[in-house]
C-alpha cells in the first residue's frame, strides 16, 4: 500500500519506519525542515532501540521518503495517518489545533478516495471534528478512521511490529477492509484487531493510560504506607502481583509517571469528564499523587543534610523519564533539578541518551559529564532518577571513592537493601527501609 505518515515524531517516524518495513511505500511529512533534511540523508532524529537498522534498510530501499510537502506526500497515497501533537492546552485538554488545521488543509488538497486515520491520541468527538474540517473543502470521497497508538517509548519497534492488540475506530466498511489489510502482518500470531466505533476507539486510548497511571499512582501511595508502617513494598507488591486479577507489571513504586503521554492524556480525561459534566475523582487524585511523588525523594534529602543543601554537590543518575529513550518531557528528573538548584545546590548528571535534550531545555544549568562515575566526583550523595540498566550492578567500589558521602537516594528501586547495609552505604529508596 502507498502510505503517508504526517508529523515525523516519536510515533510517525517508528509508523512510517515499521509500515515500510513489511513493503508498503511510505512518506513522511514534516513541517521541521530541519528534520526532515536529517531523515532523508539518512540521519535518525530519535534514540529508539532497534528503530535505526530498519529505518535505514527502507531508506535504502526506496520505500521510505521524506518531505515538507504535504501536497506532494499525500498526493498518491492510499491511507494517511495523522501523528501529529495534542499537547495540553491551558485548561488542560487536548489542543487539536495541529490535527485540525491539517485536516483542513487535506480538504484543499485531497483529488480521489483516501482512508485518513488518527493515530495522535485524541479526546472523544476528534473523529468527527476531523471529518468536518476535511469536508468543508473537500470534493472526493473519504473516511476518517481512529486508530489509537499503544507502542512504549524505549520499546516501539516491538510494541508496533508486534501489537498486544490494533484498535481500529470506523464505521466504514471501506474502511475497514484496508486497515485490516494494512495490519494483517502484524497481528499473524493471532493478536486481536478489534473494530469499533471511533468513539470507543478515542475512548479506549485514555482509558488504557489512564488506568496504567492510577495503578503507579495507586503503588506509590501502598509504598508511602510501607514506610510509615514499617512494610516492605517489594514484598507487597509480590504478593499482590501474582493475583492474575492484579497483574505483575505496572506495579512498581518509584518517582512518578512522567513523558508526553501518562501526564497530557490523563490530564486531557478529567478535562473530558469535566466537559461531560462528569468529576472523575480517581484520576484528580492519580494526579495529586503523581505530582508529589515526582519530589518524593527531596524530603529525605534534606533531611539527611539538616534542611541545608546550600553549596551541597549532587550526582544524578538518569534524565531521561523512562530508561531506553532520548524523552525528558515531563521527566521527574528536571523536576528534582529545579529543587535542588533552587537550594542553593549544584549537580552534575549522567544519562546514557538525554543529555543532549537535556542540555537544549536548560543549558549549563547542571554540569554533563560522559560517565556515569564522573558525576560522582565531589558529590555529597547520589540520587538515581531514571532506570537504566547499566545503573542495576554499578561498581559500588568506584561508588564508593569517587562520592564525599556514602549516601544514596534511589528514585527507582535498583539495589537491594540488604545489601547496601552490607556495602555500608546510607540508602533510601522508595518504600523499603531506609539504611542509615
Ligand atoms: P512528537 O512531538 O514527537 O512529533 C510530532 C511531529 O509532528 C513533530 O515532528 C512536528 O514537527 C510534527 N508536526 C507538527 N505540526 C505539523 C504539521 N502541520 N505538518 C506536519 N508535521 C507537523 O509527538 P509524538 O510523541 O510522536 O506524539 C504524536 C501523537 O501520538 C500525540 O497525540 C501523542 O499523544 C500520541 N502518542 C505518543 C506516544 C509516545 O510514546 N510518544 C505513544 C502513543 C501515542
Amino acid at each position: 500500500m502507498k502510505i503517508t505518515v504526517v508529523g515525523t515524531g516519536y510515533v510517525g517516524l517508528v509508523t512510517g519506519t515499521c509500515f515500510a518495513e513489511t513493503g508498503n511505500n511510505v512518506t513522511c511529512v514534516d513541517i521541521d525542515a530541519g528534520k526532515v533534511a536529517k531523515l532523508a540523508a539518512g540521519q535518525i532524529t530519535i534514540y529508539e532501540p532497534g528503530l535505526e537498522k530498519l529505518f535505514e534498510r527502507n531508506l535504502k530501499e526506496g520505500r521510505l521518503q521524506f518531505t515538507t510537502q504535504l501536497k506532494e506526500g499525500v498526493s498518491d497515497a492510499d491511507v494517511i495517518f495523522l501523528a501529529l501533537p495534542t499537547p495540553p492546552g491551558e485548561d488542560g485538554s487536548a489542543d487539536l489545533s495541529y490535527i485540525l488545521k491539517v485536516a483542513d488543509q487535506l480538504g484543499y488538497i485531497l483529488e480521489d478516495y483516501k482512508v485518513i486515520v488518527d493515530k495522535s491520541t485524541v479526546p472523544v468527538g476528534t473523529a468527527d471534528k476531523v471529518r468536518e474540517a476535511i469536508a468543508r473543502n473537500a470534493k472526493v470521497e473519504f473516511d476518517v478512521v481512529s486508530n489509537p497508538e499503544f507502542l512504549r517509548e524505549g520499546v516501539a519497534v516491538e510494541d508496533f511490529m508486534k501489537p498486544d492488540r490494533v484498535v481500529i475506530g470506523t464505521s466504514s466498511e471501506k474502511a475497514r477492509k484496508v486497515m485490516g489489510e494494512l495490519y494483517a502482518p502484524y497481528v499473524r500470531q493471532g493478536n486481536p484487531v478489534i473494530f469499533m466505533d471511533e468513539k470507543s476507539a478515542e475512548l479506549t486510548k485514555y482509558a488504557a493510560n489512564s488506568f496504567l497511571a492510577t495503578k503507579i499512582s495507586f503503588m506509590n501511595e501502598i509504598a508511602i504506607l510501607c514506610e510509615r508502617l514499617g512494610a516492605d513494598v517489594d514484598m507487597v507488591r509480590r504478593g499482590i502481583g501474582s493475583d492474575d486479577r492484579i497483574g505483575k507489571r505496572f506495579l512498581f513504586p518509584g518517582i512518578g509517571y512522567g513523558g508526553s503521554c501518562f501526564p497530557k492524556d490523563v490530564q486531557a480525561l478529567v478535562k473530558s469528564s469535566q466537559d461531560a459534566d462528569y468529576d472523575f475523582r480517581i484520576l484528580n487524585a492519580v494526579m495529586d499523587v503523581n505530582e508529589q511523588q515526582k519530589v518524593f525523594l527531596l524530603p529525605k534529602i534534606e533531611a539527611y543534610f539538616d534542611n541545608d543543601l546550600k553549596g551541597k554537590h549532587f550526582a544524578l543518575w538518569g534524565l531521561a523519564f523512562k530508561p531506553n529513550t532520548d524523552d525528558i518531557r515531563e521527566a521527574p528528573a528536571l523536576y528534582i533539578i529545579d529543587r535542588l538548584l533552587a537550594a542553593g545546590a549544584s549537580v552534575s548528571a549522567f544519562d546514557p541518551e538525554a543529555m543532549s535534550n537535556v542540555k537544549q531545555l536548560i543549558g549549563d544549568r547542571i554540569r554533563y559529564v560522559d560517565h556515569q562515575y564522573e558525576a560522582l566526583e565531589n558529590a555529597d550523595a547520589l540520587i538515581i532518577a531514571t532506570e537504566w540498566s547499566v545503573f542495576r550492578t554499578p561498581d559500588f567500589d568506584k561508588i564508593r571513592t569517587h562520592l564525599k558521602d556514602q549516601v544514596i537516594f534511589d528514585g527507582r528501586n535498583l539495589f537491594d537493601v540488604p545489601r547496601m547495609q552490607e556495602l555500608g552505604f546510607h540508602y533510601e529508596s522508595v518504600g523499603r527501609q531506609a539504611v542509615t
